[in-house]
């Protein structure tokens, strides 16, 4: 529930910052003359892009609901971006996704990918946005002051699902272009669209289209931009260059296929649960130090160039504190906090599948658990040694407590 508009008006800036930046080799940047027009068109128009803002938000596009009128609605949605892109003169695919299949057997169709391209000068480089149209579930109960599917503002800010994440930066890229457009200017680069409608549910399916393309589509992709991503600040904007990469695990512990009860089996096992909760508990310290030997081996080294650069970085601890609500994180300065963020791995543990999660007190020892765990990866660590790492180190606990649990 960010500011939309700021987040709005600064991925137009990410797009002008783009189109004047030092990625052209053959075509320039527009002037300043030209900028200046442009700015004033987006002001002189910013009623009719709230405008649309609203008609999108007021979508319930929710992905992560398998629920087909829900499905229908992220449809609709993708029909209405492909009919603006169209607007603004590109040709659009709307690629059929085929059916998600439900864990109880029912087919759910996915929501077309649209692939967009606007422009093809050889002498320009091509770049593409990605973007995406769904939205995670939101109900009122859930702690918002605001209807979530109706465009709200409060205090000059506006409000509503899919604001920020993600559809006001799809809009601001495609106000932004049609800004160009309206003033008769040349747009220095080519521009390319792949926008889904299931990134919230994982993407169903866009790896397969995105290989299938890879020649075709994207052969001709110079820069891909994202803008799905977050402001360190509120005042700010940022320009993300880089995320950590994520590798997931999944580790069970297993004694038979029925569960026991404590009166009756308690104090003569080795309870799955226990196993499980030792194996998680030697993975990560109390100061988010990675217990797995060797982790950090390939880390790339902090170089004093690069410290310098986190410490020129704009950030409010305070502020970032209260947003976050936390009443304390495990570093105390900007620059401990940032590098924590992005540049040192992390491992963080995410749930057991088996365990006895609803309230009161039952007295079951289940028979099998799984525990998920993840660690963001970071330059240069390699997924196949972090694997070997972290299966070595499971092993190795597990052998410790000498349990006939598998
Ligand atoms: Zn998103």
């Amino acid at each position: 529930m960010d500011p939309k508009l700021k987040r709005m008006a600064s991925s137009v800036l990410t797009v002008l910052l783009l189109l004047e930046g030092g990625m052209f080799s053959s075509s320039s940047p527009p002037s300043s003359g030209v900028l200046e027009n442009i700015f004033q068109h987006i002001d002189l128009h910013q009623n009719e892009f709230i405008q649309s803002l609203k008609e999108w938000v007021g979508i319930e596009s929710d992905s992560v609901q398998p629920l087909p009128h829900l499905r229908q609605e992220i449809f609709k949605m993708m029909d209405i971006a492909a009919d603006k892109l169209r607007h603004l003169g590109a040709t659009v695919d709307s690629i059929d996704m085929g059916y998600q299949q439900l864990p109880n057997g029912q087919n759910l169709p996915i929501p077309p990918v649209l692939l967009a391209e606007l422009g093809n000068d050889p002498k320009k480089p091509t770049v593409c946005i990605y973007g995406h149209l769904d939205v995670q579930p939101a109900k009122k109960e859930d702690g918002w002051l605001t209807d979530p599917f109706s465009l709200i503002e409060v205090d000059g800010k506006l409000y509503g699902r899919g604001t920020t994440d993600n559809k006001g930066p799809v809009l601001a890229w495609i106000n932004a272009v049609a800004a160009f457009k309206a003033l008769n200017q040349d747009i220095p680069v080519n521009i390319k669209f792949i926008i889904e409608g299931m990134e919230e549910a994982g993407s169903i399916s866009l790896d397969e289209l995105i290989k299938r393309e890879k020649e075709r589509f994207f052969s001709s992709v110079d820069y891909i931009v994202i803008s799905d991503n977050l402001w360190i600040s509120k005042t700010k904007p940022a320009l993300t260059y880089g995320t950590r990469g994520n590798i997931y695990f999944t580790v069970e512990v297993k004694c038979r296929d029925q569960d026991f009860h404590s009166g009756t089996f308690g104090g003569i096992l080795n309870e799955p649960m226990a196993d499980l909760v030792s194996l998680l508990g030697s993975l990560v310290d109390s100061s988010g130090h990675i217990l797995i030997p060797g982790i950090y081996d390939n880390v790339a080294p902090l170089s004093e160039e690069e410290k310098r650069m986190y410490e020129a970085i704009d950030l409010n601890m305070e502020e970032y504190q209260n947003s976050s609500q936390v009443k304390k994180f495990l570093f105390d300065t900007k620059e401990e906090i940032l590098m924590h963020l992005w540049r040192y791995p992390s491992l963080s543990i995410h749930g057991i599948e088996g365990a006895f999660d609803e309230p009161g007190a039952k007295t079951v020892i289940p028979s099998q658990v799984i525990g998920k765990f993840s660690i963001r990866l970071v330059p240069h660590m390699n997924i196949s040694v972090v694997e070997t790492q972290v299966k070595k180190h499971l092993e190795d606990i597990f052998s410790q407590r000498n349990s006939p649990t598998n």
